[in-house]
C-alpha cells in the first residue's frame, strides 16, 4: 500500500505509457518488501529541465530516462559514469548524497541476458548490425567482456565508423565498420547482434539482412527486439543453427540493474527468476493483444 512514507521512483520520456518498467520495478519491490512505488511521467519536448528540477524538488528518489532524452539529460547531471559517457546515453539517475549521477544499464542488462544462457564473448568475433544508441551499448559491452574483433555494419556508414573509432580508441579490441550489404555476405562472425529497429512490431516483415552467409559461422544470434518474440532475423538465425536470444531479458535486466543502483543491494537470484517469469507472462499477454 502507498503511504506517506512510500519512496517514489519513476520514468521520464515520451512516450512512456507503453513501458514495462512500472511492472518490473513494482514487482521487484513487492517481492523484496520494499516500500516504494514506480510511476511514469510523460515529459513534453522542451520540458526536460523543468522535469529534472521537479524530480529534485519533489523528492523523487531515482529516475529512469528513455527516448528522446537519454542524451540530453546528461547536460543536467552532476556526473556520469564511465560506460554511460562512452555510450553517450544515460537511462538511470541515482542520488549520491546530494549529487545526481547518470548511469547506463542497457549494456549490463544485455550482458546478464547472455550470461544466463551461458554465452560468453571472450576471444570472440562479433558483428553488430545497426549503429544507433543500442548498438553503442552493445559495442561497449562486447569490448568490456573481451570480444577480440567487433564489426559494426550500418546503413549510414559514418555512424558505424564513429562507434568503431570510439571502441578502438578505448579498449584493446580490433574493430571494423562496413555496410550491411558487405557484412551479410561475409563469414567469420561468431556472435551477431541485431540492433536496428527493422522487424519490430507492427512491421514484423522487416529484416536488416537479405543474404544469410554471415550466419554460417555464427553460433549465437541476438536480436534486441522483443516484440515479436522471434523476428525474421532470429528465424533465419535459428534455421542456420544458431542459438537465438531476443531482447526480452535485456529489457528486464536493465531494470533490475537500475533497481539495484537505487536500493544499494543485489536482487537475489530466486526473486529475479520469479519476477522474470511474471514479466515474460505480462509481455506475452501484451504481445498477443497486439498481433494483427
Ligand atoms: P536508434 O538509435 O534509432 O537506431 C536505429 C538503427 O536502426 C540505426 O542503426 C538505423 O540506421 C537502423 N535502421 C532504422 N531503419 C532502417 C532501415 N529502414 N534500413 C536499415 N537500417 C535502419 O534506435 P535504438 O535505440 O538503437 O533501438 C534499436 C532497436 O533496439 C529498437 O527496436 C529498440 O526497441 C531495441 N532496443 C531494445 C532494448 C531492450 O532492452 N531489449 C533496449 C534498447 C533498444 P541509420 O543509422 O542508417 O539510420
Amino acid at each position: 500500500m502507498v503511504t506517506g512514507k512510500t519512496q517514489v521512483f519513476g520514468l521520464i520520456g515520451n512516450p512512456v505509457a507503453q513501458s514495462f518498467s512500472p511492472f518490473i520495478h513494482n514487482s521487484l519491490a513487492q517481492a523484496l518488501g520494499i516500500d516504494m512505488t514506480y510511476v511514469t511521467f510523460p515529459v513534453a519536448r522542451g520540458s526536460l529541465k523543468d522535469a529534472y528540477r521537479g524530480m529534485k524538488a519533489l523528492g523523487i528518489r531515482g529516475m529512469n530516462v528513455t527516448v528522446p532524452y537519454k542524451g540530453d539529460i546528461m547536460a543536467e547531471l552532476d556526473g556520469v559514469d564511465e560506460a554511460a559517457a562512452k555510450i553517450g546515453a544515460v537511462n538511470t539517475l541515482v542520488y549520491e548524497g546530494e549529487q545526481v549521477k547518470g548511469y547506463n544499464t542497457d549494456w549490463i542488462g544485455l550482458w546478464r541476458s547472455l550470461e544466463r544462457r551461458g554465452v560468453g564473448l571472450k576471444g570472440r568475433r562479433v558483428l553488430i548490425l545497426g549503429a544507433g544508441g543500442s548498438a553503442r551499448a552493445t559495442a561497449v559491452m562486447a569490448a568490456k567482456y573481451g570480444a577480440v574483433h567487433i564489426t559494426v555494419a550500418n546503413r549510414t556508414l559514418e555512424k558505424a565508423q564513429a562507434i568503431t573509432r570510439l571502441i578502438g580508441n578505448t579498449y584493446s579490441v580490433k574493430t571494423s565498420a562496413c555496410s550491411i550489404e558487405e557484412a551479410e555476405i561475409t563469414e567469420g562472425y561468431e556472435v551477431i547482434f541485431q540492433t536496428t529497429s527493422l522487424g519490430m512490431y507492427p512491421k514484423t516483415e522487416g529484416c536488416p539482412i537479405r543474404k544469410t552467409r554471415c550466419l554460417n559461422t555464427a553460433d549465437v544470434a541476438v536480436d534486441l527486439i522483443y516484440n515479436p518474440e522471434e523476428t525474421q532475423f532470429l528465424a533465419a538465425a535459428r534455421q542456420a543453427g544458431c542459438q537465438t536470444i531476443n531482447g526480452m531479458e535485456m529489457l528486464f535486466f536493465q531494470a533490475v540493474r537500475a533497481f539495484e543502483l537505487w536500493q544499494g543491494q543485489r536482487v537475489p537470484e530466486d526473486v529475479e527468476n520469479r519476477c522474470l517469469a511474471d514479466f515474460k507472462d505480462a509481455v506475452a499477454e501484451k504481445n498477443n493483444g497486439t498481433k494483427p
